[in-house]
């Protein structure tokens, strides 16, 4: 995953960054490298996270989990394909109710906001998270693996694209605005 995904992570991020620059929807408040910057420093401590803990926590859980039958997917034979879009649909499903937790708790909008306070939005906006946010995710997730029976492999393949794919689509609706 990390061999094709992050070149290709990567590639999209340049080419929604370099549409987004040349075909803004609105007026800019802050140049492109101002706005890099800025999103990439806030980012540093929620990336660290990511890598450090929000993945390796809930694959550790989902080896425990899946040894010990414990989750929706591990209860139900299902042939390949099916659990591949089980898990697509219920993690999706599980994200959702996580970003509607996170704008209706005070507590949880005091770190999600500051992913919604970039003047500017554009992809960076997509790696734009408070540290606490990703540390509180890491519950979120450990629990979905627990009660879905996510598997480690459909964890670690799922996880992130899901996410940063979610984050990067919220980035680009700035873009392409004629
Ligand atoms: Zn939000």
């Amino acid at each position: 995953m990390d061999y094709v995904g992050r070149p290709l992570l990567g590639c999209l991020f340049v080419a929604l960054l370099l549409l987004q620059w040349r075909f803004p929807l609105r007026r800019q408040h802050f140049s492109v490298l101002h706005r890099l910057v800025r999103n990439f420093v806030l980012s540093i401590p929620g990336f660290a996270i990511a890598r450090l803990a929000m993945l390796p926590i809930p694959i550790a859980i989902a080896f425990w989990a899946r040894e010990r039958h414990i989750g929706l997917l591990n209860w139900l034979p299902l042939p390949t394909w099916a659990v591949v879009i089980a898990t697509f649909l219920l993690m999706d499903y599980a994200y959702w109710w996580w970003h509607w937790a996170m704008h209706m708790l005070p507590l949880f909008w005091r770190f999600h906001n500051v992913h919604h306070t970039d003047l500017d939005l554009d992809v960076s906006t997509a790696a734009r998270f408070h540290f606490g946010e990703m540390i509180l995710s890491i519950g979120f997730l450990s629990l979905a693996v627990l009660l879905f029976g996510i598997g480690p492999i459909m964890l670690s393949c799922s996880a992130r694209p899901i996410q940063i794919g979610a984050r990067s689509f919220a980035g680009g609706t700035s873009c392409i605005g004629r």
